[in-house]
């Protein structure tokens, strides 16, 4: 249920209804638009038959949410939510954010190598697995703290800002302290307790579309997150499992404005993981900014085929500093920037 306050409600009207949702057992989350305040109230709602809200000052209608997800719904927050990762870089604006390096961190020398030609075409935050969720246990998984510790030599030579995966609630505090946006990975967009440990930080959580996961069953997983607090939530299209396997996945690039009219939240896509093709990155990253992303996160390696993971999927720096050049032109042509 929302509750839709008057324009001119006051600072102690609001908390005078917050005070009273929470006596009722409800739990209350305010969001203050440009226009006016909402109160979404989560919990079990039958109690508001015995207190009905609408008698409270500052009151202007209480409207029940029908859909299973609330927070991350649009009825609760009409404006676009846009999340900060640090004073220059917001995800959800009108600049397209670019995130891009290997799948893995290997080695300091290949990821600095990665990072430098990144950074020149474009990318503000680079990506890197230091604990990889692989399908075979005989893969490598990652170099766990030590891979961490490399992202955060790299980060303080280029600038770059850190998109890194967290795979396990025990982890949680490490990962943090190195990353700038903490990514859940496909395979883990249903572990509802790393969800629910990562709504308990503030930090920026990427959260990816498992593989099978409708687009309701994806909102109601980033609903884990704001339902414990955190609403610094980005959504990740990565590709979707289909009949089709001349391709790793399938682009559901109908994920993306669908998204952007049910939710608030930023929407970026994995472009890489989506076709698990280099060569067809660059036509589903522009598809992507067209279709009305806010970010691309593209796996980039400067020598692919000694890639420890992905290295099929992963653009060598030339090829990527070219889909740059076209990115460019297609979200200018959408009246984004980058
Ligand atoms: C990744 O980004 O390297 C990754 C493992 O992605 P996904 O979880 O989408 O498969
Ligand atoms: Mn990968």
């Amino acid at each position: 249920m929302i509750i839709v306050l008057r324009p001119d409600a006051t600072e102690s009207q609001i908390k005078h209804i917050v005070e009273r949702v929470k006596k009722l057992g409800l739990k209350p989350m305010i969001s203050k638009g440009t226009e006016r305040t909402i109160i979404g109230v989560i919990g079990e709602e039958d109690v508001i038959r015995v207190q009905p809200l609408e008698v409270f000052p500052g009151v202007e209608k209480v409207m029940p949410i029908l859909k299973p997800y609330k927070l991350v719904s649009r009825d609760f927050k009409r404006e676009n939510t846009i999340v900060n990762i640090d004073k220059n870089i917001r995800i959800g604006g009108k600049r397209i954010v670019i995130m891009a390096g290997p799948c893995s961190v290997e080695s300091k020398k290949t990821l600095s190598k990665a990072a430098r030609a990144v950074k020149r075409s474009g990318a503000v935050v680079l990506r890197g697995g230091a604990f990889k969720p692989r399908t075979s246990p005989y893969s490598f998984q990652g170099l766990g703290e030590e891979g961490l510790k490399i992202l955060a030599e790299v980060k303080k030579e280029t600038g770059l800002l850190i998109v890194t995966e967290l795979m396990d609630t025990k982890d949680v505090k490490l990962v943090e302290k190195y990353a700038d946006i903490i990514q859940i990975g496909a395979r883990n967009m249903q572990n509802f307790n790393l969800l629910k440990a990562v709504g308990q930080i503030r930090k920026p959580v990427l959260l990816k579309r498992g593989m099978s996961s409708t687009i309701k069953e994806f909102l109601m997983s980033a609903e884990y997150i704001l339902s414990e607090g955190n609403f610094n939530v980005i959504l990740c299209e990565r590709g979707i499992r289909t009949f089709e396997d001349y391709t790793r996945f399938t682009l559901d690039v109908n994920a993306i404005p669908a998204i952007k009219n049910l939710s608030h939240l930023p929407v970026i896509v994995d472009p890489s993981h989506a076709t698990g093709k280099w060569g067809l990155v660059p036509a589903a990253a522009k598809a992507a900014v067209a279709a009305g992303c806010d970010g691309l996160l593209v796996e980039v390696h400067p020598n692919p085929e000694e890639a420890l993971s992905d290295g099929s999927q992963s653009l060598i720096p030339e090829k990527f500093n070219d889909m740059m050049k076209e990115v460019r032109k297609v979200a200018e042509a959408v009246g984004r920037e980058i």
